[in-house]
């Protein structure tokens, strides 16, 4: 624990500098909230993994050696203008696709998937969404193959309640600056992801709008069956077809560990794997959930689709696995 400790005080010393001068994230007392989750994280693991057959597992422990750096949430939504300043890079990390490394030996007891490619997601904002963070995983692979990250701003609230809103949700994590900066509306962020999944080869207009070869991830089913319909309707807007199924990441975890874990954190704790970042900055959990992800294909599970909705009543979701968190 001693040298995990001193690597974040290393980490806290180089990065405080920079609180007001391009954007504050991460706020020094998001750390050292990430730092008391993660000491609970640590106890943890001898205690939950008497039960789970080791692996040889190295993604964590690689990227434990490294100092964690946030992302630059302004290059996330293409507006960073100090890609040419070394201090700048040196703080702010600008490639999520380096930031969780796969080994040889992660992908030894690797199954073949029904799917190409995992699409991570996890939303922030209760009353209406305020983060939209994807990353792109590579089913063979297991590396993250590409990151897409907007700030949403809320439709119906006025200025005044999204002031409010943005400041306690984002204010403790030093991100709130950035939110304003860059947040647009929920219609123009499902635009950007469609052309940007197109990039991808993952989904096209000429289709019938389902994903190619892609799954949704999410930690639970609120995300998708919940907030996703929700939002459109606020932003007035049809429900995209890709939405119409998913796989909720604990159900998947409860039928191949056997054991029921209620959250992301839980998760990770069982899992022995370090939560990095700031826990609720969409972003930050999205990775979270993502390294579980790793965790689960480098130990051999099966990802396959939990819930569909029915084509007649969007409403109605059908679940398909009898085991199931509730
Ligand atoms: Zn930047």
């Amino acid at each position: 624990m001693a040298s995990a400790l001193s690597a974040f005080r290393v980490s806290i010393s180089r990065i405080s500098p920079f609180r007001a001068k391009h954007f504050s994230y991460p706020a020094t007392s998001a750390l050292a909230h990430s730092y008391r989750v993660l000491c609970s994280s640590s106890h943890s693991v001898s205690s939950s993994l008497s039960d789970t057959s080791p692996s040889s597992f190295s993604l964590m422990e690689t990227n434990e050696n490294q100092r964690w750096r946030p992302m630059c949430l302004y290059y996330t939504h293409g507006k960073c203008t100090k890609m040419d300043d070394p201090a700048h890079l040196e703080v702010f990390n600008h490639d999520c696709t380096k930031e969780l490394p796969v080994t040889a030996a992660d992908l030894e007891r690797l199954k073949p998937q029904e799917f190409d490619f995992f699409l991570v997601l996890d939303l922030e904002g209760k009353v209406e969404i305020l983060e939209f963070p994807v990353l792109i995983v590579d089913a063979k692979t297991m590396q993250v193959v590409d990151l897409f990250h907007r700030f949403v701003r809320p439709t119906k609230m006025s200025e005044q309640a999204i002031n409010k809103y943005i400041e306690g949700k984002y204010g403790e994590v030093g991100v709130d600056r950035v939110w304003h900066d860059t947040a647009i509306p929920f219609k123009q962020v499902v635009d950007e992801f469609e052309s940007w999944l197109a990039e991808h080869g993952l989904w096209g207009k000429e289709t019938d709008g389902t994903l190619n070869d892609a799954a949704f991830i999410t930690c639970g089913n609120w995300d998708i069956k919940t907030k996703i319909p929700e939002q459109c309707v606020v932003a007035n807007i049809n429900l995209p077809q890709y939405f119409m199924e998913w796989i909720n990441l604990k159900d998947v975890y409860l039928n191949f560990y056997g054991r029921e874990a209620r959250g992301m954190v839980s998760m990770m704790k069982q899992c022995g794997i370090r939560l990095m970042g700031s826990h609720h900055l969409g972003i930050d959990d999205t990775k979270n959930i993502t390294r579980v992800v790793q965790r689960m294909l480098a130990d051999g599970a099966v990802l396959k689709l939990t819930a569909r909705r029915s084509k007649s009543n969007v409403r109605n979701v059908e679940f398909l696995f009898k085991n199931r968190i509730k």
